[in-house]
């Protein structure tokens, strides 16, 4: 098998009362495993893919996977890729507004850290059905955020996601139901900016 469900880097109940147990459970345990195992099934018949990272499988758009699998590997690739962000971009007693270089960047794209929460709500109440509310680092070291559909990837599109926010209702419907949107407010609470901050200076 040559991916692996990363351990959550946090005990379950470690985001309450933002994000809740029963959701980090059933999201980490079962969603996210789920798409670790569909992606290791997919790619079973071809091993030389097998020895590659998941970027590189995922990159253009998963070119390099045989038309016979590539669907199974967008949608179960790209759910792995983009929860191992999700995890790590969250932490307890994190939460506040982003600092540094970050904070700068932020301050000149979106006119502070304001600006920036109230797009990425914005892009996750926009996106109908399922997908992912993202922050990336552009070529020339600037931010944008826009919203993908199902677990299409900006790693297929060679962008660097710095922070995302899961907007599938497995993410949140638990505690807050059809309220997506007080979940997306919530979710602030919990954002460790540190790893944010890493991925934006790298
Ligand atoms: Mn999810």
């Amino acid at each position: 098998m040559a991916f692996v469900l990363p351990a959550l880097p946090y005990p379950h109940d470690a985001l309450e009362p933002h994000i809740d147990t029963m959701t980090l459970e059933i999201h980490h345990g079962k969603h996210h495993n789920t798409y670790v195992t569909n992606l290791n099934k997919a790619l079973e018949p071809y091993p030389e893919l097998q020895k590659l990272t998941l970027e590189q499988v995922l990159a253009d758009k998963c070119a390099k996977v045989p038309e016979a699998a590539r669907q199974a590997v967008i949608g179960n690739g790209g759910g792995t890729w983009n929860h191992n962000l999700y995890w790590v971009v969250m932490g307890p007693k994190c939460g506040g507004e982003p600092s540094g270089k970050l904070a700068e960047a932020v301050k000149s794209t979106f006119g502070g850290f304001a600006g920036l929460k109230e797009k990425m709500i914005d892009a996750g109440l926009k996106r109908l059905g399922s997908g992912w509310s993202w922050l990336a680092k552009t070529k020339d070291g600037k931010l944008e955020v826009y919203s993908t559909l199902n677990h299409d990837s900006p790693i297929m599109e060679g962008k660097t996601p710095i922070f995302v926010i899961d907007v599938w209702e497995h993410a949140y419907y638990l505690k807050y139901q059809n309220r997506r949107g007080d979940y997306l407010n919530a979710i602030w609470n919990v954002v460790n900016w540190k790893e944010v901050e890493k991925r934006f200076a790298q």
